[in-house]
């Protein structure tokens, strides 16, 4: 197996002719926990839609496992790579279950019916993301917290070894922040997967993530360990606010903000 699961290489890619994302170059090591960050409009979510193959490249490309993903058959990418988007209103009165359950579809064959392992698979992802309560519920009954863990949910039942998750805590009290945080570091470490997560707190970033990758006007301006990152001089850039910086009890930097306006 190649060394690299995902690879970004020359990806420019935007929405009616104007280019949000001009030469993305990025390469996710099999077994890697990295943490997405950079400003609102940066082109993160841009770039999870591209790298999931969502959104085509204007030129450049996307590798998955070294083979272009352009050319992948949508059932043999979703076998390979989860993704998470962001969260909006869920548009049809499907079940928690139903909707847990459609992340085995890349698995079953056309009309196959529902198998015993596809029943743990959902069973187990409801436990995991504490769902379970909630099976039988319409997900258009549920609150936007709920409605993330089963979008979180349905990924994990398609038992991909790559996951891509955009902002997947964002709507999550700080209880199931953890929870859900935890149980990717888990998925990675136990597993293997591969993980790229986009993320607005920085500090859960930085104590979850081992590498963490900073987008800037839709260029990877930075990439390396929390620590080479996570600096005043290059959070104040990103995010123009002044913020202090120490060893917070985890031993990860951890971030104060002080104030706008830091230029
Ligand atoms: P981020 O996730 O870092 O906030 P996005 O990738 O969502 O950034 O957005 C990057 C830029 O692309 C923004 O200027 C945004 O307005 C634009 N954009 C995002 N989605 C669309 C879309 N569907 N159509 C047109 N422009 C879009």
């Amino acid at each position: 197996m190649p060394e690299v699961a995902l690879e970004a290489r020359g990806l420019h890619c935007g929405y009616d002719g104007r280019l949000v994302l001009s030469g993305v170059d990025l390469a996710l090591a099999h077994g890697e926990f990295a943490g997405l960050i950079g400003p609102n409009g940066s082109g993160k979510t841009t770039l999870v839609r591209a790298l999931a193959g969502r959104l085509p490249a204007q030129s450049g490309e996307v590798l998955l496992d070294g083979a272009p993903m352009a050319a992948m058959a949508r059932r043999e990418v979703a076998r390979r790579l989860a993704v998470v988007p962001q969260i909006s209103t869920p548009p049809f009165e499907f079940t928690v279950r139903e909707v847990v359950a459609m992340g085995r579809t890349p698995h079953l064959g056309r009309l196959q019916a529902e198998r015993a392992e596809d029943r743990e698979a959902v069973a187990r992802a409801l436990a995991l993301t504490d769902v379970a309560a909630l099976a039988n519920r319409p997900v258009t009954e549920l609150s936007g917290g709920e409605y993330q863990r089963v979008v979180i949910a349905r990924a994990l039942t398609q038992e991909a070894p790559v996951m891509l998750l955009d902002e997947p805590v964002s709507h999550l009290d700080i209880g199931h922040q953890v929870e859900i945080l935890e149980l990717l570091v888990r998925l990675n470490r136990d597993e293997g997967r591969t993980i790229l997560a986009v993320s607005h707190d920085l500090n859960l970033a930085a104590r979850y993530c081992d590498r963490l990758i900073a987008l800037e006007q839709g260029r990877v301006v930075a990439s390396g360990a929390p620590e080479e990152i996570i600096t005043d001089a290059l959070i104040e850039r990103l995010y123009d606010c002044a913020v202090l910086i120490d060893a917070g009890p985890t031993g990860r930097p951890r971030v104060t903000l002080l104030g706008g306006d830091a230029r």
